[in-house]
């Protein structure tokens, strides 16, 4: 198992808390430089691992995102469909910087593995350890003549881009008829978000008598992913029966923009205004660097690359079976920057004996304004063995869930931003 190279964890050592800087005759001794972190987006899982590495001291962390603010997706439907404001969801990285954490503005576009990732415009930035956590990719060519109305079809799943899916609701709330939502098949970033759109934007037009429904075309046969599908089916039929109409296993194939029409293998569905939730894969990067296919290949429970153990992949980019969610990619976050400062420290690996604790998931499916789904997954894994999962869902939407998504989400950003 590669560890920190000896000659660098001897400098760290005698670097620890200036010792050193200072000798007999006041001399100078330049302190030796701590191992650089870089850690790539600061989304969940970049600032799970960003924090907790700048909390420990023990490295100098880098912290590469393009974006200047962080705009949160969980939460973000009473946004985009009407309820709050953008603003209510976004925060400074003022904080990050006053962590110690060196931010650069800028957007990734290579890794060497020989140790440094470059930015656009050519700076390098060198490391010792690399977390990635770029969040997700869209698959744009999975559907003939996206790309050319991509505007008009917007995915909105992330950070910034829900604007774009709330202009289209507005116009629909406004002058009424077909507003598509279409569902991927998984894996895909939150499976429940769809759904939720679908939901509060049949709220809206309760509440101010849209003319139209609301279509749900989904690939798969049942709302992902499967131990919701209960809850989820129920809210439609009991609460929105009149708003939503729900269509079952059926793959968009292509987009007529002339005709406002998307293509299935059922027939055309008619849209005066859609959110087009596209099939989803790591950012091209990852792909680039040869660390996975659709997905980073990475080791459970490290979630180290399993082509390059300096690197860690955290958050949706990574291919393992757990859900794609900011509680996994936050907790994954915290947990490879322990990871690294074991490794800085020249500690051993942890024995692989018996099930080993997974980063856990709550997720949060708004079902009105104020009421939820919560949804708990649990994860282990054995040496050897696929990770297991297991859910724990509310049979029924709750007015006690929902208060608990917004506690959850103060709660989060706070320890990712506060
Ligand atoms: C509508 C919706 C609702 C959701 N609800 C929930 C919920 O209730 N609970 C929950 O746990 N999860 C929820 N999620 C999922 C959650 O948002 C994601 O799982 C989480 O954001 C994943 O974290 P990440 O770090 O992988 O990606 P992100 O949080 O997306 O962060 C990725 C960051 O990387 C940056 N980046 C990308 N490429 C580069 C590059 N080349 N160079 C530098 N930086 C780069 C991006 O700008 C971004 O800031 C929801 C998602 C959506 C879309």
């Amino acid at each position: 198992m590669g560890q920190f190279s000896s000659s660098r964890r001897a400098l760290v050592r005698l670097g620890v808390a200036g010792v050193g800087a200072w000798v007999a005759g006041c001399a100078v001794v330049p302190q030796p430089a701590k191992p650089r972190v870089v850690v790539v987006g600061g989304g969940w899982g970049g600032l799970g691992a960003a924090r907790t590495l700048a909390e420990g001291g023990q490295v100098a962390v880098t912290l590469i995102e393009p974006n200047d603010a962080f705009m949160s997706c969980p939460l973000s439907v009473h946004y985009v469909a009407g309820f709050t404001a953008a603003s209510d969801y976004q925060r400074s990285y003022a904080n990050v910087d006053r962590a110690g954490i060196r931010r650069v503005r800028a957007r990734v576009t290579e890794i060497d593995r020989a140790g440094s990732v470059v930015v656009a415009g050519g700076e390098r930035h060198p490391y010792d350890f690399l977390v990635l956590s770029p969040g997700v990719e869209y698959i744009e060519e999975a559907v003939q003549g996206y790309a050319a109305a991509r505007e008009q079809l917007p995915v909105g799943f992330r950070a910034f881009e829900q604007q774009a899916v709330r202009r289209q609701v507005d116009a629909f709330l406004e002058r009424g008829g077909e507003f598509v939502i279409t569902v991927p098949k998984p894996p895909y970033r939150c499976p429940p978000a769809p759904y939720e759109r679908a939901f509060l934007i049949a709220e809206q037009m309760k509440r101010r008598g849209t003319k139209g429904k609301i279509v749900v075309v989904d690939a798969n046969p049942n709302p992902m992913p499967p131990p919701i599908a209960a809850p989820i089916v129920n809210a439609m039929k009991s609460v929105y029966s009149r708003e939503i109409e729900y269509v079952t296993n059926t793959e968009v194939s292509a987009v007529d923009i002339g005709r406002r029409v998307l293509v299935t293998p059922t027939g055309d569905v008619r849209f005066t205004a859609a959110n087009m939730v596209l099939p989803m894969r790591a950012p091209a990067l990852i792909r680039q660097a040869g660390l996975g296919e659709r997905w980073a290949a990475v080791r459970l429970p490290s979630f180290q690359s399993q082509a390059d153990e300096k690197i860690y992949i955290v958050g949706d980019a990574q291919g393992t079976p757990l859900p794609k969610s900011g509680h996994v990619a936050f907790g994954a976050g915290k947990q490879v920057a322990h990871d690294i400062e074991r490794r800085v420290a020249g500690q051993p690996a942890p024995a692989a004996s018996g099930a080993v604790t997974l980063p856990a998931g709550i997720c949060w499916a708004a079902v009105t304004h104020n009421e939820a789904i919560m949804i708990n997954v649990a994860a282990s894994v054995e040496p050897g063995q696929a990770p297991k999962l297991s859910f724990q869902v509310d049979p029924k939407h709750s007015l006690a869930s929902g208060q608990g998504a917004q506690q959850w989400g103060e709660s989060m950003w706070n320890q990712m931003l506060g």
